[in-house]
């Protein structure tokens, strides 16, 4: 028996309306796949479904479905049939009586049925261990890898959907991305209960869904501090590129109590840059996500607090302290301020352009979009470093 792809992420599925049956069948194939394996049971057709679309979001593979013919609520083949929505690649085995063997023939044709086992299926060595190998063979000579990233499901023309993949791009958070005009990514707007009209949809590597999420809510789910530790610092500095990142480890490696706040993603511009050939320290140049890593990192291991997604809107002074105020009226106070936030891109003012930005207008290389351009005629307006690196 040769190795599934990845243990823990793989499933066999069982579903049987008789509790006892049910578990007979889980427990045989446990016995002998169970160190490979998840063997999941279900006691009826909807509820195996249910577990089949919340195994879908979670990324994780289903490799054999093994459902009994009769069943009420929904039969066997009609389990098997909606099951074919949510994983076509699993290979579908019918449990049946002697007497429905005829309903099994059927269903050769209906949901392309790769087997049928007729019950008792005892001794398992004999009527059952051998068909199941066969089919995770035939299962495993597919490409059915499991997804454990984030999964992105939207429209390649929307502005939305192109912010969101960006913030996950320059936030390093890797995921996949799955257009709602493809079979998969509809697939999976359909076990999150979605009808599409709102999207882009981000589905968390545990099944979580969050429908058209802002930059704050993502920051949370993935990981990324958001919120402050205390209400004073003896350094806050505004801004996560370069310079913000700098002064983040100059700060607290001084013994500063310090926090970098970042609107969007650290790194700025320069984490959108391919190659940055002059950085000191890196003869051989450096890629603008590989700077952002050891600089994030560098600043962490000082005690820099960094925190994104949150855009700075107001700066006071009160006495001796500077008051540093966010978008959601609250505020934090520091001895000092650093203020680090870089520049703006100019916009291009051509008539329709600003509508079009996200969906086929990007400012910056967007190396998020490279990929989805191959084989397009690309227009690159401007001719500076910038536009080289586009090009
Ligand atoms: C594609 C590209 C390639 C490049 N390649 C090179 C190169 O090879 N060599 C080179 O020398 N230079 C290069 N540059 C230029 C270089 O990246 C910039 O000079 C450098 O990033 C500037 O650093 P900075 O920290 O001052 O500002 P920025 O990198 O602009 O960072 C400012 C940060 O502040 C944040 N911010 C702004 N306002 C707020 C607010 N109110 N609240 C919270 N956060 C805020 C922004 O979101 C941003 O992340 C390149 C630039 C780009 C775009």
């Amino acid at each position: 028996m040769a190795e599934p792809t990845d243990a823990a992420r793989t499933v066999l599925l069982t579903v049987d309306d008789d509790p006892g049956v049910s578990r007979a069948v889980a427990r045989d194939l446990r016995r002998r796949y169970g160190a490979s394996y998840r063997v999941v049971r279900a006691e009826s057709g909807p509820s195996a479904l249910e577990a089949l679309r919340e195994l879908k979001l979670r990324g994780d593979s289903v490799a054999v479905l093994l459902a009994d013919y009769r069943m009420p609520v929904m039969n066997g083949i009609e389990f098997l049939e909606r099951a074919m929505d949510v994983y076509p690649g699993a290979r579908r085995v019918l449990l049946t009586a002697y007497a429905d063997t005829g309903a099994a023939i059927d269903a050769i044709n209906v949901v392309d049925l790769d087997h049928y086992l007729l019950k008792p299926w005892e001794p398992p060595e004999e009527k059952l261990y051998p068909v199941v190998d066969d089919l995770l063979a035939a299962w495993r000579a597919g490409d059915h890898r499991p997804v454990p990233f984030m999964k992105v499901v939207g429209h390649r023309w929307s502005a939305r959907s192109s912010e969101v993949r960006e913030f996950l791009a320059r936030n390093q958070v890797p995921y996949r991305w799955y257009s709602v005009e493809d079979t998969e990514g509809r697939r999976l707007l359909a076990a999150a209960g979605q009808d599409g009209l709102r999207l882009p949809l981000v589905i968390t590597p545990d099944g979580g869904v969050l429908v058209e999420p802002e930059a704050p809510e993502l920051a949370a789910r993935v990981g990324l501090a958001t919120t402050p530790t205390a209400d004073f610092y003896d350094l806050v500095v505004i801004g996560g590129g370069p310079a913000g990142l700098g002064s983040a480890v100059y700060g607290a490696s001084e013994g500063l109590r310090t926090v970098l706040l970042e609107r969007s993603a650290t790194g700025g511009q320069a984490g959108q840059s391919s190659r940055i050939e002059n950085y000191l320290g890196f003869p051989d140049g450096v890629s603008g996500a590989q700077l952002t890593e050891r600089a994030r990192r560098q600043a962490t291991r000082f005690g820099a607090e960094i925190l994104t997604a949150r855009e700075v809107t107001g700066l006071e002074v009160n006495g001796a302290a500077r008051i540093v105020r966010f978008a959601d009226g609250s505020a934090i106070g520091a001895h000092s301020v650093i203020l680090a936030t870089g520049v703006q891109y100019r916009r291009l003012t051509a008539e329709g352009c600003a509508g079009l930005t996200g969906c086929g207008v990007f400012y910056g290389s967007a190396l998020t979009e490279a990929p989805s351009c191959q084989g397009h005629d690309v227009f690159i307006v401007g001719g500076a470093n910038s536009a080289g690196q586009a090009a």
